[in-house]
């Protein structure tokens, strides 16, 4: 196999209380990566569509993952990176994280699969870094692994697959503002009181719990998030108002997509996520923001392979 085509599907990540340890990936929505085997080696970015965005390997984030990787492989040929975005940078919804994991994820395959994909989070991690400063995992995992991920530690990397009820529907609303992760990084605080700590361990557990046991009504009494949502929710236009028509609509909760400004709600059923689709649409209309809605089941595989 000299090239292959792949789906790099949108992800949520910092899941309501699993702050920058919980993942979900979203089953219709996402980039399209081709990756071919060159005789030169190296990495070098041919084509990016639908976005734009650095053309240079070590300024592309599918660039800067697929250098950590083949310098792990050391192959005596290289590979040449498309990239067809859907995914809008800065949406919240894991654009930088599609490309990091595509990019690990076309080159493992080319070379035969020589590691898994729970070993090739960390190379897409390094991707990552270079668009949230930090090396997190929460969005690449699930692109890598499907379903929810959770990342136990990240000293050792320690990922889990956590599975979900298959009537669990994710709505999530974009409105079109651009809010990089490094800014809504920088209003967080450092240290967090323990009262809160505590509420959120607990919520945490019970999320966990409902998705493993498909107990709907204990994983929407877990979707709360005490430390973040408070901070950050005041960059996110109409953010109160699209909770309450989340809520009004009978979804089981909602909170921030990634870092922003996208905002997700969960929902049993697909009816009920349309519903809640429309219901927050028009509580953004007010704005006059333009925004995208999807509603997806959750994608249990991660990245299909296309051709
Ligand atoms: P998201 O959570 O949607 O990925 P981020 O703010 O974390 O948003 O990352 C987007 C940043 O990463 C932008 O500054 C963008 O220019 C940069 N970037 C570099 N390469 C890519 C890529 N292949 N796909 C998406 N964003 C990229």
């Amino acid at each position: 196999m000299n090239e292959i085509r792949i789906f790099c599907p949108a992800t949520i990540a910092n899941v309501s209380c699993g702050f920058d340890v919980l993942g979900l990936c979203l089953e219709n929505f996402g980039d399209e990566m081709i990756i071919a085997r060159t005789e030169t080696k190296g990495i070098r970015i041919k084509e990016i569509t639908g976005a734009n965005l650095p053309m240079d390997a070590k300024h592309n984030v599918a660039g800067v993952a697929a250098l950590a990787f083949i310098e792990k492989l050391n192959p005596d040929f290289g590979f040449e990176i498309s990239i067809h975005k859907k995914i809008k940078a800065g949406s919240g919804i894991g654009s930088s994280a599609a490309s990091a994991a595509g990019a690990v994820f076309g080159i493992n395959a080319l070379c035969g699969y020589p590691i898994s994909n729970k070993e090739l989070v960390y190379y897409a991690m390094q991707g990552e870094a270079l668009a949230s400063g930090t090396p997190h995992s929460d969005n690449v995992a699930p692109v890598l692994l499907g379903g929810f991920a959770l990342v136990r530690s990240y000293t050792p990397l320690d990922i889990i697959s956590i599975p979900s009820p298959s009537d669990l529907y994710v709505t999530v609303i974009h409105p079109q503002i651009e809010l990089k992760t490094k800014d809504a990084r920088s209003v967080l605080k450092e240290n967090i009181p323990l009262k809160k700590a505590i509420i959120q361990c607990g919520n945490l557990g019970g999320l966990i719990s409902g998705l493993y046991t498909s107990d709907y009504g204990l994983i929407g009494r877990s979707l709360h998030d005490e430390l973040i949502e408070p901070i950050r929710s005041v960059l996110i236009p109409n953010f109160n108002q699209l909770k309450q028509a989340a809520a009004d609509s009978g979804a089981l909760g909602s909170g921030i997509a990634g870092s922003g400004p996208s905002v997700f709600a969960l929902s049993q059923g697909v009816v009920t996520a349309q519903k809640t689709a429309q219901a927050m649409a028009e509580a953004l209309q007010d704005t006059n923001i333009p925004f995208e809605i999807h509603i997806s089941a959750i994608n249990p595989q991660g990245i299909k392979i296309l051709s």
